[in-house]
């Protein structure tokens, strides 16, 4: 089929559907679900754009991608093209085109989706960005820029930190990142599994940012092992991105049971310690036969999908809405019921039972319904009166949410937070201390990779006008 398609012929074409690992099969590996598009099919999908001239679906994405120049190169085959057009703006295109929320971002403005299906921009980011990373040896590596002779501190190597630190070395800028945890990534390493993720992908962006100059320095807690004031002392800038890691607890009876985790911890010890996947880690995680995971968002389907892997026979996701207002990504959520996770809707929990031994051994629930909406917009669950129930579940991972950690920011009070403990900071990341920007989670609370990485882009383009 050539490029040279009518509208009408452009429309004929359906949405291409991403193949996948058996479902039966993968609820009990780690390797990745979705396989990745064929490049004819990876063609066929991208000739479905209609190249529009307004651009909706760019002002959908938070870093606006060219999304119909990068489409229309690989529509034509030219993938070098594709894959400059795409690197040129956005730093990690592997990682989002496998995790953003397409449907609520550049997808969701696409007019094919108006009626019908909307072009799958986040697939095609895959293919352009896996194909880039294949065909390394292939493709120029942009210019190293003159050194600028300045300095730029960047505290964590989550998507934000990385994006920034990539956009400052661009510009010729010596970047340092100090990391508290011993490897790199941020919540893409620990957080996210494998199966959605593979931690190579990772090992290759950051390779390629080291490449241009970039010094890592893991094991490095700023705020215990280095003072803020420190990097404000020896580097020209500092920008925060350490993201928003500390567990939201539940305030429920029974938190302190044996087999009971919060998110954070129960995904390290896996995705970041390798607990569970090798006989011979030394890091143990309790795999439990009923595990029942509190949440509806990203994380809670990540944590429910590696406790069917690793081996429950019952995974189940309690949440106290219903499955309309379920924060996770369609896509998770589609796959999670295929691997056979169990769904309790319209259930909030009251108290974890424990056994004799001090072992989680039941979720104690009440039955809700939902009443008016609330600030958010969306209906307020409220209690059925009478309706308690026990769910039988002797592991129990609390997924609520996580808050801002206030390990750095405790240290240095001149640095204005908001009532949650997030760092205040104007669009461009300046934050009350000049010098110091901050961007990503700790100042957005618990939200996306790309949000992160906007931020962290931003933040770069303010700190460089701010050294020149
Ligand atoms: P982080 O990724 O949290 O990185 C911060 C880094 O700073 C960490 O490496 C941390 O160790 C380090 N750090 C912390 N304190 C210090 C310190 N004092 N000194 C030095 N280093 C420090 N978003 C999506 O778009 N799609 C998804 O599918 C998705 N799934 C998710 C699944 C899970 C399980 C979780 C937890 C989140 C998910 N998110 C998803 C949200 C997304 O991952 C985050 O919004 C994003 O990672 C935030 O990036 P960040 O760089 O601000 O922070
Ligand atoms: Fe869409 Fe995310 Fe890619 Fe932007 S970065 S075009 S939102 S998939
Ligand atoms: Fe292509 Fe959809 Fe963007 Fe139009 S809105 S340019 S059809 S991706």
């Amino acid at each position: 089929m050539s490029n040279n398609l009518s509208p009408k012929e452009r429309l004929a074409i359906g949405r291409a559907i991403m193949p996948a690992q058996d479902p039966e099969a993968r609820s009990r590996n780690f390797s990745e679900v979705n396989l990745g598009l064929s490049l004819e099919q990876a063609v066929r999908e991208a000739r479905r754009c209609l190249d529009c001239k307004s651009r909706p679906c760019v002002g959908g994405c938070p870093v606006n991608v060219s999304i119909p120049e990068f489409v229309t190169a690989l529509a034509e085959e030219d993938l070098p093209r594709a894959a400059a057009i795409l690197r040129g703006d956005n730093a990690l295109p592997a990682v989002c085109g496998r995790v953003c929320p397409q449907e609520s971002q550049c997808e969701a403005r696409c007019v094919r989706g108006a009626r019908g299906e909307s072009v799958a921009i986040g697939n095609l980011e895959r293919f352009v960005a896996d194909w880039a990373m294949a065909h390394a040896d292939t493709l120029p590596e942009p210019p190293r820029p003159p050194a600028s002779g300045k300095e730029v501190a960047v505290v964590g190597c989550g998507p934000a930190g990385l994006t920034a630190a990539g956009e400052l070395a661009r510009k010729g800028h010596a970047v340092t990142i100090f990391e508290a945890l011993h490897d790199t990534g941020g919540v893409l390493r620990y957080g996210i599994p494998e199966f959605r993720l593979p931690k190579e992908i990772i090992d290759v962006e950051v390779s390629r940012l080291t490449g241009q100059g970039v010094e890592i320095e893991c094991n490095v807690v700023i705020g215990k092992t280095l003072t803020l004031q420190q990097l404000r002392e020896d580097f020209d800038a500092v920008f925060i991105g350490n993201g928003a890691g500390l567990p939201t607890m539940l305030g429920i009876g029974g938190e302190n049971l044996k087999g009971v985790y919060a998110a954070n911890e129960y995904l390290t010890r896996i995705n970041l310690m390798g607990a569970g996947q090798s006989p011979d880690c030394p890091t143990p995680v309790i795999r439990g036969r009923r595990v029942a995971v509190i949440g509806a968002g990203n994380t809670a389907m990540d944590c429910v999908r590696t406790a069917r892997r690793l081996g429950a026979e019952r995974a189940m996701i309690v949440y106290r809405r219903s499955e309309a207002e379920m924060p996770a990504r369609i896509e998770e959520i589609h796959h999670a019921k295929e691997e056979g996770v169990e769904f309790v809707m319209l259930t909030s929990p009251l108290e974890i039972l424990g056994d004799d031994g001090g072992w989680a051994a039941a979720l104690r629930c009440q039955k809700m319904q939902l009443g008016e909406p609330d600030d958010s917009g969306r209906r307020r669950p409220v209690p059925v009166a009478g309706e308690v129930f026990d769910l039988e579940a002797d592991v129990v991972v609390n997924a609520l949410g996580t808050r801002a950690n206030p390990l750095l920011t405790a240290t240095v009070p001149e640095l204005e937070l908001n009532s949650w403990g997030n760092i205040e900071a104007q669009e461009g990341g300046a934050t009350s201390i000049p010098g110091v920007f901050a961007g990503g989670d700790i100042v957005r609370g618990g939200a996306t990779v790309i949000l992160a990485m906007g931020d962290g882009k931003r933040a770069a383009e303010a700190i460089h006008a701010r050294l020149s």
